[in-house]
């Protein structure tokens, strides 16, 4: 079946795509566009952009005057034949084109159909097809880097590797099942071991890059607490003003939170600014205590802003007991007045963490507590730059599945268990990397990765 979409976004803009792909595609142009010079397209236009009318021959009107290329598969995004039409932009034109498309023979395609006819045909496995849809949705440089590396196969390579040898484990285990008498050379447990071992280190490996995974897909999830006019619209304001990556007014969600992107040296922060924070300068007023200890449950960061010209308050104490257990940065605000309490004695009751004094009204102190954000995201043992970072969920329950059923077959073959139950565990280890890749999947599963796409992609 022959598949068309809007590719573009809808709205007034320059230009405006409709993709056209399936065996039917030039076909379909042929029916619905008219060259300047050209009579009819063909596979001599491949890849070639023409220019040319869309016409409703119906009723012999002109709909839009476009560019438009044909493509011959295999060498196309989706390994079909694919036509796209280069109209003008607004909802009007490539509206219009669309319908005349779907009018003359294509299906309108469901979301995120072009990349799963990319994926059913074998140009990207599901890894790869699933960066793509990270990358649109990328609000962060570096959250686009890692997914352009998915992308160019940075999960696949990594997953095809520990599948061959898990692959060549089962050979032989299978070998020795079937033929126990021959004279072949019979896997022994010592090489089973060997190998079932680099296989969960390199699993392990994957997982400890999940978690700055998620932070680079989603951002660093961060608080700023502190009891009214201690300066946290401020401290806001601040970060903002020199780092904000992205404006975003994000459909569905209520006003009660906000979110706000920003940048700080290539590490993506999501501010979540309680809308109290902003109207009546204070979360743990307006939304109580419980609300705001869950807010920070959620955190992966706390900023704690604190007045150190003014006596420190049984609201500060309340704070500082929401924040002792969790990651936080604490800053001591308002050095340039008179102080009232010193960073060694908060630092008594605070523990063991980091204190920052600053004067945000004169941008004392802001500049340390960027870099302490940075120091903080750097320290983990894994390389941020490894190519090969874990961003999705899914990918993530399923190196974990992978790892239980390796665990499983390093113990039984360190107790000499039968080799046909270490098969099992094996072979379970290996689907459960298939389904990364999409090797071993089912259509449901698939069904479900798909729809999370956007139409026309
Ligand atoms: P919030 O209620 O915690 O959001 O606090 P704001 O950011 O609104 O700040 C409260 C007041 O403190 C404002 O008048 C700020 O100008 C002032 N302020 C913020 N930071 C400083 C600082 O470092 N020194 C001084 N002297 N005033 C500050």
């Amino acid at each position: 079946m022959t598949i068309a979409a809007i590719s573009t976004a809808v709205g007034e803009a320059g230009i405006g795509i409709v993709r056209i792909s399936g065996s039917k595609s030039l076909e379909i142009a042929n029916k619905v566009f008219k060259g300047n010079k050209v009579e009819e397209l063909n596979v001599s236009h491949s890849k070639r952009l023409v220019y040319g009318y869309i016409i409703d021959r119906e009723n012999h009107k002109l709909v839009d005057e476009v560019l438009i290329s044909f493509m011959k598969g295999p060498y196309t995004y989706t390994r079909e034949d694919m036509v796209e039409i280069y109209c003008h932009g607004g909802i009007i034109s490539v509206r219009k084109v669309l319908d005349l498309v779907l009018k003359n023979g294509a299906r309108l395609a469901e979301p995120g159909e072009f990349t799963k006819r990319a994926f059913l045909n074998g140009r990207l496995d599901l890894s790869q097809a699933e960066a793509v849809i990270d990358m649109i949705r990328a609000k962060t440089d570096k959250s686009f880097e890692t997914s352009l590396n998915q992308l160019e196969g940075s999960i696949s390579n990594k997953i095809k590797e520990i599948r061959d040898i898990l692959l060549e484990m089962i050979a032989h285990v299978e070998v020795s099942i079937d033929f126990p008498d021959e004279d072949i050379e019979e896997v022994t447990y010592d090489e089973l071991e060997e190998s079932a071992i680099k296989v969960k280190d390199e699993i392990e490996k994957l997982l400890l890059t999940a978690d700055r995974g998620k932070i680079l897909r989603d951002g660093l999830n961060t608080v700023i607490l502190g009891k009214p006019n201690v300066g946290k619209s401020s401290l806001l304001n601040a970060i903002l003003r020199e780092n904000r990556a992205i404006v975003t007014d994000i459909p569905g969600t209520t006003r009660d939170i906000i979110e706000e992107y920003v940048n700080i040296d290539g590490i993506p922060l999501r501010i979540i600014d309680t809308a109290g924070i902003r109207d009546t300068e204070d979360i743990v007023e307006q939304i109580g205590v419980n609300k705001a200890k869950e807010t920070v449950e959620k955190a992966d960061l706390i900023i704690a802003v604190f007045d150190i010209s003014r006596e420190l308050t049984d609201e500060d104490y309340e704070i500082i007991d929401i924040v002792k257990d969790k990651k936080s940065i604490i800053l001591l605000n308002k050095i340039d007045l008179p102080n009232k309490f010193t960073k060694s004695y908060f630092q008594s009751i605070i523990g063991d963490k980091q204190i920052i004094e600053t004067s945000i009204a004169s941008k004392v102190g802001v500049d340390i507590l960027e870099k302490s954000i940075k120091d903080l995201f750097y320290s983990g043992e894994v390389e941020i730059y490894s190519d090969a970072v874990i961003t999705n969920v899914r990918h993530k329950n399923q190196l974990e599945k992978a790892l239980e059923n390796i665990n499983q077959a390093l113990d039984d073959i360190k107790n000499y268990v039968p080799i046909d139950c270490i098969e099992v565990d094996l072979k379970n280890c290996w689907e459960n990397l298939g389904e990364i890749s999409g090797d071993t999947i089912g259509e449901d599963i698939l069904d479900k990765i798909f729809a999370e796409f956007c139409i026309g992609k």
